[in-house]
């Protein structure tokens, strides 16, 4: 049996991080933890906080730390991510968020951080031609639509453009990265945590080149 993995996948908007961490949870059979998922779930039972944070993610914003923490908290202490592990995806985003996890985590329990990387210009193309399907998460893009009517492959729901894949909102998304996030690629680095994998080519091939950078720190072991 494959082991478990616990993993942070990080990387700027349109690097392909959900794809890869939709096959990454398939091939270590641990769940995929996407605090993007779980917000647009939230936004989905309409409830008043779903609509506030409904309003902060169409504006491309980030929500607050503690939100954040206490959700990723609690679903890193359920039974099937402490037996197996995670990926984690979408979270951290900030240095506060990146030292909680890290806290939450027995010392040494996580594996590697990778960094997805792709040129912003090829990052934009993929985010405009982006659909996703609005209940399982699924990802398409307009080159590669669902087989039927843009009923999502998986579980038939709607595929449609993300709200948030709006020019403006993707244009507030990716300085947002650059200014909050991409500090915590040093972050992970000054600690040894981190892999950089470029996320150019075809999605089999950067999910081999994933794989490969957890096994060969594995090999390695985690001391280094
Ligand atoms: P994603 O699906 O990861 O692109 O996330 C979509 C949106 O959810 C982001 O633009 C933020 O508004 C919000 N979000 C997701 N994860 C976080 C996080 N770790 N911290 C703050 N906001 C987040």
């Amino acid at each position: 049996m494959v082991p478990g993995v616990r993993l942070v996948v990080l990387g700027k908007q349109g690097a392909g991080k959900g794809t890869q961490c939709v096959r990454l949870s398939h091939h270590y059979v641990v769940p995929h933890i996407s605090t993007g998922d779980m917000l647009r779930a939230a936004v989905k039972t309409g409830s008043a906080l779903g609509l506030k944070v409904r309003e902060t993610m169409d504006r491309g914003e980030l929500l607050g730390d503690d939100i954040i923490i206490e959700m990723v908290s609690d679903r890193l202490s359920e039974p099937d991510a402490r037996a197996r592990g995670f990926i984690l995806d979408g979270c951290p985003r900030t240095t506060r968020q990146a030292e909680s996890v890290a806290a939450l985590l027995a010392p040494g329990a996580l594996d590697l951080t990778v960094d997805i990387e792709v040129p912003t210009a090829q990052a934009l193309r993929r985010l405009a031609s982006r659909r996703v399907c609005t209940d399982c998460g699924a990802n398409y893009s307009v080159s590669a639509p669902p087989k039927v009517n843009w009923m999502c492959d998986v579980c038939g729901g709607e595929v449609i453009q993300r709200q948030d894949d709006t020019e403006e909102a993707i244009g507030r998304r990716l300085e947002l990265y650059e200014r909050q996030t991409a500090p915590l690629i040093e972050w992970y680095e000054s600690r040894r945590q981190l892999a950089k994998v470029s996320g150019v080519g075809s999605p089999d091939a950067v999910l081999r080149r994933i794989i490969r950078a957890v096994e060969e720190r594995r090999g390695r072991g985690k001391s280094r």
